[in-house]
């Protein structure tokens, strides 16, 4: 025999309710099943509402009544056609008449009690009873059944405890009766979430109670088993309207079912469990909708599963209070006292953490327990709080996260990863908790954060692959190039267990957002991208760290800011744990700020750096030999689009200078670029106004010296090259004669090359070479950084 339980999900409209029977009649072919059923979706809440509406005496309450009566006649309608057997029909109108008589009674008194609260919601379970078994009946016999005859309980209305015993004796005595009776037997359709008292009063079993009716049903009539029947496919790691990547757990035991549903998944109510546990009855969840799909079984043990979490639940409206003062500490009876005022006004408990300090106690209760809670605090530490010694704290609007899983037993690691996971993305957390279990960490944040943490530990927790969204800023040379090879890598990508998608691209003029690419109700990493050489899209880095961006460029403003701006934005962003990647800042696609870090990270010294770090200057150096003036060689390679619009740009080595900068701050040295000496090729007269063909005249006036400056080296046996110097703490710039033999020598075309003389590199530099610029290797350097990137991300 098993208990098949529909909720109010399975019972929202003609349609699902039309699917639960098929579940039903396909079940009885095999076994003997007695159904469960709580009220139709959403009756239940327009039910409660109707009351508080009479209590107020207005008739307002009119409106809802006419849903409910409107909602059942139309089910009655669609489900049992023109030919609507009289006996349903006289049941549901006397019922509706009767809701009717009970809310205008209310009305007149203009008072609602608990008690007559749970008279009211009864109808809702009544009406849905009648309905199903009504439909059931055109292919199998079947009764609806009124729990009020079986569940026995005390009399706190709303919430009322079951009394075992007398529920027990009833509902087997029930089922005895019957099966004495002749004929095919018939299903019963029995009333969820509803009961009475021992002399005849109804009462309900809290919100979503018809599970627990479905469990008390099952342990006493020993099922086999209890299927609950909802709209999801079974417990999922998280609720999946607030993570939509979350997963079926396949197999659950009974004590991580009751974490999880105790705080917060409704998909079972908390107190459903322990009837089952006490029967040994295995519990199974699954989807009216998706009746051949996943469904999660929930017994006693639980079986293997390759992750030590099982789910992530949260609850809304709690209030966290804070008792502080000095008294606390080492004064014992402190938490007796405090928990005994707090049972007294019967607030729950839902979370507690004390620090070992002693001197504070925090403690979550749910909004509604509030007040009593405040007020159970402010008698029974009057005195202490009179003479200021204590006080306490009240911060509303609070949201409980639990993390369960029976695997995390046992396991180091598991809340480093919590707590990490929420500090990257900025989430403060109020109080922690632990339970001694070790299957439950629970904390409290702001409720506004609640979606953000849930998503965020999901994906700590349960999600193998990485995903990373970018913005690209900056669609020139570079940034197009940069596309396209996340284009043409994103399956290489994806086999790796990396999720890039480029979500939004943006110029100084323009802006396109893929809403589709950007699942708002997940949170991946994000990553600012900014592939253009604008000071304003740097001036907005601290916005993207704030938004909770990584940035990656290979734009060098960012890393020559006046040294206070710069180290506030790298404090910032060390703060929010967030990357700052620049690694075709130097030598484009080189690996030369990754090499530095290496060689520093491992404990290597570094004694100098050198290197023929601008292109441009390394080209017109690599071709002149004498045989024409460097004036026309810079002309020429003006033409062919080699320097930049303004030639002077990189004649006046600022760039190296900067390049030097940086390569000098990501030692910690505390420079700016005032401080890199450096060597102007442009003569002093030249310096200032617009740029014309017409500086290619004045300029060749400075060929002479630069032909003796060559002869010279030649003389030397050397070349002269444009180089770039840190060592000791200062930086230069400027025109070296460089020795045949040396690799600086030996560059072609527009090569960089960096030498690292170091303690461990000290007879023969590390020397780094190649093409320092070009569309391809600068984007190739920015999506090496994406890559770093997804390598450090945690997950
Ligand atoms: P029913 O009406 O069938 O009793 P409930 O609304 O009580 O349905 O419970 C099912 C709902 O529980 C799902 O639709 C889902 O929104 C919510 N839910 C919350 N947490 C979870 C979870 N961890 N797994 C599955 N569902 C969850
Ligand atoms: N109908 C009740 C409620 O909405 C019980 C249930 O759904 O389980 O809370
Ligand atoms: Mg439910």
């Amino acid at each position: 025999m098993k208990v098949l339980k529909f909720g109010g999900s399975s019972l929202a409209d003609a349609d699902r309710i039309r699917r639960a029977a098929r579940i039903v009649l396909r079940a009885a072919r095999h076994e003997r099943v007695v159904v469960v059923v709580s009220a139709c979706q959403g009756v239940t809440d327009r039910l409660l509402a109707c009351a508080k509406r009479a209590e107020e005496g207005t008739g307002k309450y009119r409106d809802d009544y006419d849903y409910v009566v409107h909602l059942h006649v139309a089910l009655l309608t669609d489900l049992l056609g023109a030919r609507r057997p009289r006996r349903t029909v006289s049941a549901v109108t006397a019922l509706l008449d009767d809701l009717g008589d009970v809310l205008h009674g209310i009305a007149l008194l203009r008072h609602c009690s608990p008690r007559a609260l749970d008279l009211v919601a009864s109808f809702g379970e009544l009406l849905a009873a009648a309905l199903f078994a009504s439909y059931l009946r055109r292919r199998h016999p079947a009764e609806d059944v009124d729990a009020r005859a079986l569940i026995v309980t005390d009399d706190r209305f709303t919430r009322a405890g079951v009394q075992s015993e007398p529920t027990h004796r009833a509902v087997r005595r029930y089922f005895r009766r019957r099966s004495r009776s002749k004929g095919r037997r018939p299903i019963a359709v029995i009333t969820g979430f509803i009961g009475a008292t021992a002399d005849g009063r109804t009462t309900t079993l809290g919100r979503n109670g018809s599970d627990y009716t479905a469990a008390i049903i099952g342990a006493a009539l020993s099922a086999s088993r209890i299927e609950i029947w909802t709209d999801v496919d079974g417990v999922f790691t998280a609720d999946p309207d607030i993570v939509p990547s979350a997963l079926v757990v396949p197999h659950l035991s009974y004590e991580e079912t009751m974490e999880l549903s105790y705080f917060g998944a409704t998909v079972l109510h908390a107190a459903s469990i322990a009837p089952a546990v006490a029967g040994r009855i295995p519990i199974l969840i699954k989807n009216t909708l998706n009746p051949h799909g996943p469904e999660t079984w929930i017994t006693e043990r639980t079986e293997s599963w390759d992750r030590v979490a099982k789910g992530i639940t949260s609850v809304d409206d709690v209030t966290l209070l804070t008792l502080r003062g000095m008294r606390m500490v080492g004064a014992p009876g402190t938490a007796d006292r405090l928990f005994r005022s707090l049972a007294a006004e019967e607030v729950n408990v839902i979370l507690i953490s004390q620090a070992s300090s002693e001197h504070t106690i925090c403690l979550a209760v749910s909004h509604d327990d509030t007040p009593r809670a405040r007020q159970a605090l402010t008698r029974e530490f009057h005195y202490e709080l009179e003479a200021g010694a204590t006080a306490v704290d009240v911060a509303t609007g609070q949201t409980i996260v639990a993390i369960v899983g029976d695997g995390m037993r046992g396991t180091p690691g598991v809340s480093g990863r919590v707590f990490q996971a929420l500090g990257r993305n900025n989430i403060n957390v109020t109080a922690i908790a632990q339970g001694a279990s070790e299957r439950n960490i629970s904390f409290v944040i702001d409720t506004r954060q609640r979606s953000r943490a849930l998503n965020v530990i999901h994906q700590a927790f349960f999600e193998t692959r990485k995903r990373l969204d970018l913005l690209v800023m900056g669609v020139g040379n570079i940034g197009r190039t940069l596309l396209e090879q996340l284009r043409t890598q994103a399956p290489a990508l994806a086999r790796q267990g990396f999720d890039v998608r480029v979500v939004g691209i943006a110029n100084s003029r323009w802006y396109v957002l893929r809403p589709e690419g950007i699942d708002l109700g997940q949170w991946p990493a994000l990553l600012g991208v900014d592939c253009t050489a604008s000071e304003h899209v740097v001036a907005a880095y601290e916005v993207f760290v704030r938004a909770n961006a990584h940035v990656i460029t290979p734009n060098k403003k960012v890393n020559v800011l006046p040294w206070e701006t710069y180290a506030a934005l790298k404090d910032l962003m060390h703060s929010r744990q967030k990357y700052l990647l620049y690694e075709a800042n130097v030598g484009a696609g080189l690996p030369v700020i990754s090499t530095l870090r290496d060689l520093v990270a491992s404990g290597d010294e570094i004694v100098k750096i050198e290197g023929i770090l601008s292109g441009t200057l390394s080209y017109l150096f690599n071709q002149l030999d004498g045989t024409r003036p460097f004036s026309a060689l810079v002309q020429e390679a003006h033409r062919k689009g080699l320097t930049e619009p303004d030639p002077r740009d990189d004649l006046c080595g600022e760039d190296v200078a900067r390049k030097l900068l940086i390569l000098a701050r990501e030692l910690g040295l505390e420079m700016e670029l005032r401080d890199v000496e450096c060597e102007n090729l442009v003569p002093r007269s030249l310096r200032r106004g617009v740029f014309s063909p017409a500086f290619y005249e004045a300029f060749a006036k400075a060929d002479g010296a630069m032909r003796r400056r060559l002869e010279r080296a030649q003389e030397h046996r050397a070349v002269l090259r444009y180089v770039g110097v840190l060592e000791e703490a200062s930086a230069s710039a400027g025109l070296r004669e460089v020795p045949l033999h040396h690799p600086f020598a030996t560059t072609t075309g527009s090569d960089n090359v960096i030498a690292f003389t170091t303690r461990r590199y000290a007879k023969t530099p590390l020397v780094i070479q190649g093409a320092g610029a070009g569309a391809d290797v600068t984007a190739m350097g920015v999506f090496s950084d994406i890559l770093k990137l997804l390598h450090y991300l945690p997950y």
